[in-house]
């Protein structure tokens, strides 16, 4: 088989990870072609990030030390990952020109002492970049010929959305069958950076967090793969938060829309829009643990063989949120109150995770991080208080539960079941909210509730029991 693997920054933030990962790439070789993809040493793009943040307070000497760390990370790695003389002065030779860049880049950033969204994911991209030198050249050694390849020199093209890039596909589809097609031709393996690709003036774009899930899955539609695994350190999608319930089981198989919705809960977080590249060309995806080889993981297909007669398939917690009431009798058939309410909070770049509006027309409310509510409401107090709106109540510590599952559309009564279950644990319902794709169901409760309710559901739909 055609195989795109994408790992996860644990399995090269160490000589000893990057060796197993080399190891375990190279004996797959044996049975597949293998087109591995790699995120950054895990923290190396938090501490990017830092960096931008730092540069724009023209904190140059934070910044400067944050960049030596990132530095000596890499190049104590480098020493040590490679014994054999000759192939480690090549990485060591590599590795000092992809610094000396980075080094150039950050002095020029820190002159102008200016970021702009274009510098910034060129700075971010580094992580990538550097990472899949140690991977590359650790294979070499074992045997494997392998060439460390960025997102643009693998050909992803992109619009020019810096930090939200997407990829153009045509013209990726293209350079990328061509470049990798070459390079396999050659039995050399493209080692991938993850993460980033380049609009078609050159200049370099990321795809935002989580972003080389995005990179492996654009390289296997346009490769046309076999498989797509995501290597990280979880078994692969969970019926439940295994800390709340004990006898959370594994999921086997889910749809590529389930998996999506799935993705933003969860342990296993994915790119929001990796599985977009992979349905049309009904590319199947897995997700797998590095370090638990043995256990097949999640598998994700269009449709999903086993299972599918579940009504629900996972139930799914977001912690720690906190709830907007806003009520005003003025709201009530008066147009764009909602838009103005929703611009408000996205000028203060608030993300609003989940709303609900009554009929009446009389309230909406609204939740969001925790971490956002006091911004939130202040915004929306200083804007709109005693203008379209009357008061605004806020209850801290509030939890998103969410059931998850195609099974659940069409079907009567799965509410019913849910909030039965519910209250016969005495857990009282704040909020509720289903989309028309009856994909999903979610409610909030007081986050002292939630591990009960959870539990409550997690039994009430005999998610504990093997299929
Ligand atoms: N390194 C990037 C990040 O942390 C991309 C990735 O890991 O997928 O967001
Ligand atoms: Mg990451």
């Amino acid at each position: 088989m055609k195989l795109v693997l994408k790992f996860g920054g644990t399995s090269v933030s160490s000589t000893q990870n990057i060796r197993n990962v080399a190891n375990l790439i190279r004996k797959l070789t044996k049975e597949h072609k293998i087109i591995p993809v790699f995120s950054a040493i895990s923290g190396v793009t938090d501490d990017l990030i830092r960096i931008t943040n730092l540069i724009q307070n023209r904190n140059k000497e934070a910044a400067n030390s944050l960049a030596k760390k990132i530095i000596k990370i890499h190049t104590d790695i480098a020493n040590q990952c490679v014994k054999n003389p000759k192939i480690k002065k090549d990485l060591v030779n590599k590795m000092k020109t992809d610094l000396d860049e980075l080094q150039d880049l950050l002095h020029g950033m820190l002159l102008l002492g200016e970021v702009t969204s274009r510098s910034s994911d060129y700075l971010i991209s580094f992580g990538e970049r550097l990472s899949i030198n140690l991977v590359a050249f650790a294979l070499n050694e074992m045997g494997v010929k392998a060439v460390p390849l960025t997102g643009k020199d693998a050909g992803i093209v992109t619009d020019s959305n810096f930090g939200g890039a997407k990829p153009l596909m045509d013209t990726t589809r293209l350079h990328v069958s061509h470049t990798i097609e070459n390079l396999l031709q050659k039995k050399i393996m493209p080692v991938i950076g993850g993460f980033s690709g380049a609009d078609q003036h050159g200049n370099i774009t990321t795809f935002g967090r989580g972003g080389s899930d995005y990179t492996a899955t654009i390289i296997a539609s346009s490769i046309k793969a076999d498989e797509v695994w995501l290597m990280s350190d979880v078994d692969g999608l969970m019926t439940t938060d295994p800390k709340i319930v004990k006898n959370a089981k594994l999921i086997k198989e889910v749809s590529y829309i389930e998996a999506m919705e799935m993705a933003l809960f969860g342990a296993k977080y994915i790119h929001p829009r990796a599985l977009e590249p992979l349905v049309t060309k009904k590319i199947p995806l897995r997700i797998r643990n590095t370090f638990n080889v043995n256990n097949p993981g999640t598998l994700v297909t269009a449709n999903p063989q086993t299972d599918t007669q579940k009504l629900v398939k996972c139930v799914s917690t977001i912690r720690h949120t906190g709830l907007i009431d806003v009520r005003g009798g003025s709201m009530v058939g008066a147009p764009g109150t909602a838009a103005t309410i929703f611009s408000i909070l996205a000028k203060e770049g608030i993300n609003i995770m989940m709303i609900s509006q009554s009929p009446s027309e009389s309230s909406i409310s609204i939740i969001v991080k925790k971490n956002d509510l006091d911004k939130a409401v202040n915004s929306l107090e200083m804007n709109l208080l005693g203008k379209i709106i009357k008061k605004v109540d806020v209850t801290v510590d509030v939890s998103i539960i969410a059931l998850i599952g195609s099974g659940m559309r069409g079907i009567a009564g799965v509410a019913s079941k849910v909030f039965t279950a519910v209250a016969k644990k005495g857990v009282n319902v704040i909020m509720i909210a289903q989309g028309s794709s009856e994909l999903n169901l979610a409610f909030v409760v007081k986050d002292s509730d939630c591990n009960a309710a959870v539990q409550a559901l997690h039994d009430e739909f005999e998610l504990g029991k093997t299929s």
